[in-house]
């Protein structure tokens, strides 16, 4: 038994959903990462490189501490780890960190064209936007340098150029339901835009004053974070 064990647990069940869900554009490879934080440590709990999700079991999975250490887990961490490191260091509010193949949301990473809010509770869940990172090789430093030259933004997903999308929140679940909204916003948006009339959006504005009810949250996350901590108790 370990103590990160619930942890894992949750990962695989948060892994298999998505799968079910075709998020990892294969219900029969291991394409994208999943991890979370361990509540009052930089500890992440991450899957591991190159595993069928249906293989896995929590035992499989791996704790890697904020500078990559392998802490627990039989296998390479996936080849994203340090992304979403990065993500989890540059975003304090971040406990959670989904990285998805899903298909209408990588779509607009074929044509580089960001999403914006075009429903309320879009604005408020994901961000006033959804941006796309530019190019990088999957496991690359670039890739990393170019998902963190996006996070100041403070939203909660973004898509990666002729890749996926990355999306994140305070918890697993939030995030989950953050990708599952980023890809009905996709799928909705592309049919809008097929029938080649006018796209109506929300109310100049809206969609950033909505947005600042999220980063309140945030602030509050990052603080109530921030408690956990054992320097913090002392
Ligand atoms: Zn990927």
């Amino acid at each position: 038994m370990s103590k990160y064990d619930p942890y894992k647990k949750q990962v695989l069940e948060t892994c298999l959903q998505l799968m079910e869900a075709g998020f990892f554009g294969t219900r029969h490879g291991s394409a994208g990462n999943v991890s979370v934080q361990v509540d009052g440590e930089d500890t992440i709990v991450i899957t591991p490189s190159g595993i069928k999700y249906t293989d896995l079991s929590p035992a499989d999975l791996c704790v890697l501490n904020f500078n990559g250490a392998r802490l627990e887990g039989p296998h390479e961490p996936s080849v994203e780890a340090p992304m979403h490191l990065a993500c989890y260091q540059h975003r304090p509010d971040v406990s959670s960190v989904i990285h998805t193949h899903q298909p209408h949301a990588s779509a607009f990473g074929l044509i580089n064209h960001s999403i914006p809010a075009l429903f309320d509770e879009v604005a408020v869940a994901i961000g006033h936007v959804v941006e796309v990172v530019p190019y990088g090789l999957s496991g690359s430093n670039d890739l990393l340098e170019n998902v963190v030259a996006k996070l100041d933004n403070r939203c909660h997903c973004y898509i990666l150029q002729n890749h996926g999308a990355l999306c994140m929140g305070p918890s697993l679940e939030k995030t989950l339901l953050f990708a599952e909204l980023l890809e009905k916003t996709a799928m909705v948006y592309q049919m809008a835009l097929a029938t080649g009339k006018e796209i109506t959006t929300l109310p100049e504005g809206l969609p950033l004053g909505l947005f600042q009810i999220t980063t309140m949250r945030q602030d509050m996350e990052i603080a109530r974070k921030a408690a956990l901590m054992p320097a913090a108790a002392v």
